[in-house]
């Protein structure tokens, strides 16, 4: 289970993408196997697998210098982390720039890949695997690349142009968007390479068609009409986002994201010892809210309810700073269900996987 993070030499909270302990100054290298931080050393620092097994010395990922502070295990074919060595393509060496905008990026995949341990879910790479999970982080800004935002077979697409504000937020206002960052693409892209994943029975695809439709109906002539005539009226009454009316696929990837958003945000506010009391909310007399570090044994329905309170706390939090809602979604009851699928089956890999799971 995923703690705060904090410095291994004097405790301080530190942040996921902090490379040294703001109070002391500890090199700070995190840890994937286990969750935490150790101290970075060139030398390496011999760290314990929780589940098991003999230490193993751990050292800086290579790519340290672009700012990505976790560590690898030593003896490997390769000196990068595992966030690191799952990047397929990336910008030339000498194209500074969009290195630039990688290590952007980069911390993004790196919280991905971290929430994704913390749930359980299956990470087989593409050297290890065909069709293994890789990412093609390229910039549209470079050579006139023609960089489209997807994933197909295993390989996730990331525009790095999508880490420059000013870039990203035309987009966002052209196509009506409330929220779009780098992470959130992430999040989407993984639940399209997680759905073939997951949904490993006929029964659980006849579940999926059943809430999400048929996803064997034409994507070319749903993007289209999507780009054609927009959303139905009325989406926002079974939909999370415009984008997700587009195919059962986008709806689906949508939703996962929706899914990652949430027990993401809710990790991070428990983590930091969130608590809302009830006494104090009007209206609301369902006990206090302490939001859990797992909700792998909660049902949907309470992951839901304390989601709707922390989120309204958040937006009100945001609006006090003059910002816009940290969570600008409605979830109505047919995507509430769509979730509540989603939270089936990611518990279900999580389960599975810690009962087959070796240290390593
Ligand atoms: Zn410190
Ligand atoms: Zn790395």
């Amino acid at each position: 289970m995923m703690v705060t993070p904090h410095c291994p030499a004097c405790g301080s909270v530190v942040f996921f993408e902090s490379l040294e302990c703001p109070a002391c100054s500890t090199e700070l290298g995190f840890h994937r196997a286990s969750g935490e931080f150790a101290e970075a050393r060139p030398e390496g620092v011999l760290l314990t697998d929780p589940r098991g097994g003999e230490p193993r010395l751990w050292r800086p990922c290579s790519n340290r210098a672009w700012r990505c502070n976790w560590l690898a295990p030593d003896g490997e074919a390769s000196a990068q982390c595992l966030s690191c060595r799952l990047t397929r393509r990336r910008p030339d060496n000498d194209d500074t720039l969009s290195l630039e905008k990688l290590a952007v990026v980069a911390a993004d995949k790196r919280r991905l890949l971290m929430q994704l341990i913390d749930l359980g879910l299956p990470i087989t790479p593409y050297y290890e695997q065909e069709g293994g999970l890789a990412f093609d982080l390229v910039s549209s800004l470079s050579n006139g690349e023609r960089v489209i935002i997807g994933h197909a077979n295993g390989v996730i697409t990331i525009d790095l142009a999508e880490s420059l504000d000013a870039y990203r937020e035309r987009l966002r206002v052209r196509l009506g968007e409330p929220y779009r960052t780098v992470l959130g693409h992430f999040r989407h892209e993984i639940g399209h390479y997680y759905q073939s994943i997951l949904l490993d029975t006929d029964e659980l695809w006849a579940e999926c068609r059943a809430l999400f439709g048929d996803e064997r109906a034409s994507y070319q002539d749903a993007l289209k009409r999507h780009y054609d005539v927009g959303a139905p009226a009325g989406w926002i009454d079974e939909y999370i986002s415009d984008y997700a009316t587009m195919h059962p696929w986008e709806d689906f990837a949508e939703t996962f994201a929706h899914y990652l958003h949430i027990t993401g945000t809710l990790s991070t506010a428990a983590n930091s010892g969130v608590l809302l009391q009830a006494e104090r909310i009007a209206g609301f007399d369902h006990g206090d809210v302490l939001p859990r570090a797992s909700y792998r044994d909660a049902t949907f329905d309470e992951v839901l309810s304390d989601w709707t309170w922390l989120s309204l706390m958040f937006n009100r939090v945001n609006r006090s700073m003059g910002l816009k809602d940290l969570y600008p979604f409605g979830i109505v009851a047919p995507v509430a269900r769509k979730l509540a699928f989603v939270h089936r089956i990611v518990v279900r890999a999580g389960a599975a996987r810690a009962a087959s799971s070796q240290p390593g």
